[in-house]
């Protein structure tokens, strides 16, 4: 299924993915949205070419695999004996049905709160908590800043908060500041991709009580 996605990767990101040297968890969700954007994939095409036209005018150098199959790579090297609930049906980028058969932690979904349920990832890595969220239809998730990067890319249904209503493919990434509530869409639940770098922090003075949410586990 091709949506047109409004929210995108940066050009930086792209050069990066291009060049295999964006990190793990960045790559998984910049991979998740390429499954959705033809515009992005047209770009990255044309960096691809750049790329091994400068490769090929440099030194000999050993030849980097493709970004997309370095992921996977670094992905394999988990434990391949996790289970493999939750399912769900759509149309899922490769690499988030890569690690739905590989490397899911819990084997159901767990609730973080009424409204949100959370499937947790082992990708290798300890800089980032990687994981499937799910908001059920018209939940609301508690209103945040971000203590690190947050990056989300919306696989299923759609969600908003006070900037904007997010559908599949889009890509976002949230920095120290950016405060914001999302809120799942009325006519469905919502399934986002996610990678945090640090737990979020409740902007109300009750936060401490939303104890699921304060911490991550990079794994
Ligand atoms: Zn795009």
């Amino acid at each position: 299924m091709i949506t047109s996605t409004n929210h995108h990767p940066d050009e930086n990101m792209l050069i990066e993915f291009s060049a295999g040297t964006l990190d793990t968890a960045a790559s998984i969700c910049v991979s998740a949205h390429l499954h959705f954007c033809s515009s992005c994939r047209a770009k990255l095409l044309r960096l691809d070419q750049v790329g091994s036209q400068l490769m090929s005018q440099a030194e000999p150098v050993e030849v980097k695999d493709d970004a997309l199959a370095l992921v996977m790579e670094k992905i394999d090297s988990g434990d391949n004996a996790a289970p493999k609930e939750p399912s769900f049906h759509g149309d899922m980028p490769f690499s988030v049905n890569k690690l739905m058969g590989t490397s899911l932690i819990n084997k159901n979904w767990k609730r973080l709160s009424s409204s949100v349920d959370v499937a947790r990832f082992k990708t290798g890595q300890d800089d980032f908590e990687v994981a499937l969220h799910k908001i059920c239809a018209g939940g609301k998730t508690p209103k945040h800043d971000h203590e690190g990067l947050e990056y989300t890319v919306v696989l299923k249904g759609s969600f908003s908060d006070e900037n904007a209503v997010y559908r599949e493919g889009d890509f976002l990434l949230r920095q120290p500041g950016d405060v914001h509530q999302p809120m799942g869409a009325q006519n469905g639940e919502c399934i986002c991709l996610s990678a945090l770098s640090a737990p979020i922090k409740p902007t109300s003075p009750l936060g401490f009580l939303m104890k699921p949410w304060l911490r991550i586990n990079p794994m």
